[in-house]
Parts: structure tokens; sequence; C-alpha cells
């Protein structure tokens, strides 16, 4: 893929750079249609674009795997939030994980932490393992010298997210990179939890973020997407060469709706800390639940490197019922205004069952050693008044 194909992002994007993530937000990459003079992005449904000689094409774009102009709108809108330079929208989270996974060779080793997104759990051990022949080990990283006795000299990438999923453990970021720095070894964050309101990996050291836009970034429920964030030019030239010859790519329509979404996504992320932390206090001092997780809490074991990693604890909370499995699917079904359903970060309040849904891929021994049991719950809190949230529950337990 030559130069043209990405264009020039650092030049594009250096005007934008002095601004504030909730007016990147709204206005990251973006300029009025210079044809029209269209506030919004334009909608671009093409698959190729018009040349005016052989080999000598219009503008900057081709052909629309390679590239699009919506795409790319979001792609730099994404970047900006990020603080970095560079970003590649995909179909999906899982084919963004992919991606950056085609960055790796036969016989590379790769560390993970345990505690991960149950798709990403399944690409790394069904497939990446038994396929491909990538070596993965996985790690708790609550202790950094268990890490690094791991690694080995084909040790090529380290796998972290934070905060993970369900437990929302939180990984010290920084002191990982310092690690991988020291060791010539890439750092991978998956950022989705958090969203990049409330962190900044590429800030903290890591090479690589990647997102599933599913989730906040959206934020309506109606899109699956995903996006690879780097800073880095080596880096970027090798994702953007493999996304255009493997093509995971997002379409034009769902890049328009996740711009469309990103417009409100520092305003909705803080309406979702306000409403978890008021529900996790509230669901904290209940004789009805046993335990909460919320990285927001002064309880949770690690918040103070929450409170210094992050900028805010987001909207998921985990948590343990008084009960056991029959008592907890009872409660799961009773609830009107929470949605059971997997899935997260959309307006809507979400909830389930990790053990028998979103994390039924993780062997059983594995998921009880994490504490992943028959009465944990885990929640995504959206944007509803608090006071009917609580009446749900107090009227299902
Ligand atoms: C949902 C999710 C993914 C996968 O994203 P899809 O868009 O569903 O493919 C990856 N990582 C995390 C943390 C997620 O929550």
């Amino acid at each position: 893929m030559t130069e043209a194909h990405f264009g020039n992002p650092e030049k594009r994007l250096k005007e934008f750079f002095k601004f504030h993530k909730d007016t990147l937000a709204i206005h990251g990459g973006q300029h009025p249609d210079p044809s029209t003079g269209a506030l919004m992005p334009p909608l671009y449904l093409t698959s190729t674009y018009a040349q005016k000689a052989p080999a000598t094409p219009w503008g900057e774009f081709e052909y629309s795997r390679t590239h699009n102009p919506t795409r790319r709108m979001m792609e730099d809108c994404i970047a900006l939030l990020e603080n970095a330079n560079f970003a590649m929208g995909t179909s999906c989270g899982m084919s963004a994980i992919d991606l950056v996974l085609n960055l790796l060779s036969t016989d590379d080793h790769v560390i993970c932490v345990d505690d991960v997104y149950g798709g990403t759990y399944r690409l790394f051990t069904t497939v990446m393992q038994k396929q491909r022949a990538i070596n993965v080990d996985f790690n708790s990283f609550d202790d950094l010298a268990s890490v690094e006795a791991m690694i080995t000299a084909k040790t090529k990438m380290i796998w972290i997210e934070s905060p993970s999923n369900p437990l929302l453990k939180i990984v010290d970021i920084k002191s990982v990179a310092e690690l991988c720095k020291r060791k010539n070894i890439l750092l991978v964050v998956d950022n989705t939890f958090a969203s990049p309101i409330f962190q900044n990996p590429i800030d903290l050291g890591a090479h690589i973020v990647v997102h599933s836009l599913t989730k906040y970034m959206n934020g309506h429920s109606d899109v699956v997407a995903g996006a690879v964030v780097t800073d880095d030019r080596k880096l970027a030239t090798e994702l953007y060469r493999l996304q255009n010859s493997i093509g995971q790519v997002c379409g034009p329509f769902d890049a328009w709706l996740v711009l469309r979404s990103l417009k409100t996504l520092a305003i909705r992320m803080r309406a979702h800390q306000e409403n978890a932390l008021t529900l996790a206090k509230w669901l904290e001092a209940h004789d009805k639940v046993e335990k909460v997780l919320y990285p927001g809490l002064e309880s949770h074991p690690q918040y103070a490197l929450a409170k210094e990693q992050m900028h805010g604890s987001s909207g998921m909370i985990s948590f343990y019922l008084k009960g056991d499995l029959q008592k907890t699917k009872d409660f799961l079904s009773k609830l009107k205004v929470f949605s059971l359903a997997e899935s997260l970060g959309g307006v809507e309040s979400l909830i389930e069952h990790p053990a028998i849904m979103t994390h039924a891929s993780v062997p059983k021994n594995l998921r009880d050693a994490a504490g992943i049991g028959d009465n944990f719950i885990r929640i995504s809190v959206g944007l509803e008044s608090i006071e009917d949230l609580k009446s749900d529950f107090e009227q299902a337990w």
C-alpha cells in the first residue's frame, strides 16, 4: 500500500491537537463539505472513485476497501481522541484485535491478561494457538515480576485490558509499558471499557490501542464496529498494509453512525459514570448484595491506581448477589428496566450473567478460580433515571 492511501494524517490532524476531548469528539478530523458546505460529514456510499486518466486518481481515494472519506473522518476523530495520529476502522472489535494479531508470525509468543474479554480469549486459544501456531500465556498481571519471568526471546506482544472484563481489575499500564520498553515488546491495550474520555493508554506508554466501537464509542447499540489506534508511523504503515491486504474494514454507513454518536461521547461517559457511581454505592450498602466491584468505589482494591491512570471510572459494575444460581437467574428474569443482554456501553442499562453468557467460552475451572461464579452479575449502567434503576432492582430481588 502506498503512502497516498493513508494520506498524511500528521498534517491533516495538526490543527486539532490543541483542542480538548469534548471539542474533538464533536469536531475532530471534520470540516464542512467543500462542495456544498454541508456541516455534517457526508456519507460516501461508493465502492470506487473515478480516475482522470489511467493511474491518475481524482483525489486521494481509489477504492473503498483501501479508503473511504466517511471512514477516514471517523478514523481521524478516534485517533485524535486517543491523542494519536493513526487509526484504522474495522468491521467489529474482534476484527480490530485480529488485525493487530496479524503483526505476529508463527512461533511468536504473546502474554495476555487472564481476565480478558471472552471473545478475545477464544481467538487467542482456538485460532491463534491452535491454527496459527502462536504461543499464548495468560497472567493475572497482579505481579509484574511473574510477567517478566514469562518473557522469552520470542515474546513479541503483551496484551492487556483495563478495567478488565468482567472483574473490573485495573492493570498498571505505565509499569507494563516500562517493562515492554525495556524488553522491546509491543504493548497493546484494549480500551473498550474506559473509552478515550476516561483513559488514554498511548499517553501511558502503550504502542497500540484497540476498541470495540460497538460499545461506548457508538453507544446506541445499533452498530458493530472496531478500531485500531497508534501514534507510531512505522507500526501504522504496517497496520494499514495489513488492513488493505486482509480487508478488515468498516463500512461507510457504520462509520457515519459512529461519527454521529461520538459527538455525545464525552457527555454520555460522564452521565454513565454518575449513574454507575450512585448505583454502586447503593448496591454496596444493600443487604441483598454480597460484594460490589467498581473502580470508582473506595473499597475497590486498586482505587488509587484507577484514580491515577484514569480520568473517570466508567459505567461498568459487577456484583455478587446473596444467593445461588436459581436465585440469581430469577432476579435477572424479573427485571424490566434493565435488559438481559450481552454487550455494554449503550444508553440503555444492560445486565448479564458472565458464567452462562459472555464468559461461557472460558473453562469453568478458570472462571471459578477468578470468582466468576453462580451469583456473579455484570451490569452496564445506562442513562435512565437512577431512581427507576434502583426500583427495578427492588421489585426483582
Ligand atoms: C465487545 C468487546 C470486544 C469485541 O468487540 P465486537 O465489536 O463485539 O467484535 C473486544 N473487547 C472488549 C473489551 C469488548 O467488550
